[in-house]
């Protein structure tokens, strides 16, 4: 997708600080981060969000790799909250999907 900003982003044309890539998903701190640790994890094909998800593999990749960054980042342990937000009441901003990784602080529940 020519204007979306995370396909530019697995195409290389824009650099975010990665923390992880393979040829399927590429994880990238957030810029404006809502934790000590706020890593945003995408698959590279253009998805707008869960509810074009047509693919349980590639599903499974995305979560199996938040895990795995979780421990790369030290966080596992101690914990961590994944989520995905969609569309207008998800409160979505980016319409490419994207896991969110938030840790190093206690989150509040519910969400606001
Ligand atoms: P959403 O609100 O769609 O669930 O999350 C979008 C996330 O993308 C937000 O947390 C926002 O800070 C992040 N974001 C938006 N633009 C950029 C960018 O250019 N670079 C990085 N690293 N994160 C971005
Ligand atoms: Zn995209």
């Amino acid at each position: 997708m020519p204007d979306c900003i995370f396909c530019k982003m697995a195409a290389g044309d824009i650099k975010p600080d990665i923390v992880y890539e393979d040829e399927k998903v590429l994880a990238f701190h957030d810029i404006e981060p809502q934790a000590p640790v706020h890593v945003l994890l995408i698959p590279k094909r253009h998805i707008v969000n869960l509810n074009d998800l047509d693919d349980a593999e590639l599903a499974g990749h995305l979560l199996q790799t938040a895990a795995r960054v979780a421990a790369q980042l030290g966080v596992a342990e101690s914990g961590y909250r994944t989520l995905m937000n969609s569309n207008r009441d998800g409160g979505q901003s980016v319409y490419h999907l994207h896991v969110h990784l938030l840790a190093g602080r206690r989150l509040a529940w519910p969400p606001g």
